[in-house]
């Protein structure tokens, strides 16, 4: 070997130690905040990268105890994918007690994904004191659950990735053309699995399925809790199954953190009949990836909507 080329591999090897960029064989050590973003993040990086969910997927979202192991893997992290707003207030803790090693916000190891969605519910007034940290003051952040989002939340993968690894640019795109390719198909047996339940009603125990309910054409009418994160008082409560027997509301939709008994009562209450979907991938054996989320979703609200 060359003096100049010992040179240049000895140069490669200092720049391939100092910044988070994949070499050949490495993988980009990836922490998502949920399982959802995880499967995506999968999905784009495939043998590329090695991603963790902070949350597990029977966990409320909102109320997270990060682990000292995950903190060591959110430090070293190349990258961050998390779903923004005010859907993670365990995280900033978790970002501060890491200092400066941590993934800055809005940094290049930082990927907010609701900066590449359009969402919802933006204009509720829910800024409110006493209310839950998790209340969905800046607008409702379940948006993975709208597959259509999966496009432009899967862009916004590709860009980070490819920012840490230009070489893989290439990998990343096509990765996501067969994830894509594979929506659509999903978006089709979906699409006509709903089709035969257009505008029926829903009540829901948190303000999860907007996006959901928006994209297949269902109708929420209530949600239980009042203020995301606070269950209703009893006066409310009250309120609530009076205007689902009035107005015939047939189905309850509870996520699995759901408190069980709420859910009973009001199903005994109401006798509307009690649908448990998963929020998030991995939240039952058959959602293993974010595609399978939905087939298992769609494929409960179609029995829960055809059984007389
Ligand atoms: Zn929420």
């Amino acid at each position: 070997m060359t003096g100049g080329r010992a040179l240049t591999v000895a140069l490669a090897l200092a720049l391939s130690a100092a910044a988070p960029v994949a070499g050949a064989g490495a993988r980009l050590a990836v922490v998502a905040t949920s399982t959802d973003l995880q499967s995506l993040a999968e999905a784009v990086g495939g043998d590329r990268v090695a991603v963790e969910s902070l949350a597990a997927p029977l966990q409320d979202p909102h109320a997270v105890e990060v682990k000292p192991g995950q903190l060591a893997r959110l430090k070293s992290a190349a990258l961050l994918v998390r779903v923004g707003l005010d859907h993670e207030p365990w995280l900033r803790r978790a970002l501060a007690s890491l200092g400066d090693a941590a993934p800055a916000p809005g940094g290049p190891r930082d990927l907010d994904l609701s900066r590449s969605v359009a969402l919802l519910q933006t204009e509720t007034p829910r800024l409110r004191a006493d209310a839950a940290p998790h209340q969905h003051g800046l607008g409702n952040p379940h948006y993975w659950l709208d597959p259509e989002n999966a496009r432009p939340m899967t862009a916004a993968i590709v860009g980070a990735l490819a920012r840490l690894a230009p070489a893989e640019r290439g990998r990343f795109e096509d990765n996501r053309r067969r994830f894509l390719a594979r929506l659509d198909a999903g978006l089709g047996r979906w699409r006509t699995a709903l089709a035969p339940h257009r505008g029926a009603r829903l009540v829901t125990m948190h303000d999860s399925w907007p996006y959901f309910a928006a994209r297949f054409g269902l109708s929420i009418v209530a949600t239980v809790e009042p203020t995301p994160g606070v269950p209703p008082s009893p006066a409310a409560l009250g309120a609530l199954t009076g205007r689902m027997r009035a107005s015939g509301v047939r189905l309850l939709v509870a996520e699995p953190y759901a408190d069980p008994a709420l859910v009973r009562g009001i199903a005994a209450k109401t006798g509307a009949r009690v649908v448990p979907l998963v929020p998030s991938v991995g939240g039952a054996p058959e959602a293993a990836d974010y595609l399978a989320l939905f087939d298992l979703d769609v494929a409960r609200l179609a029995r829960a909507l055809t059984e007389p």
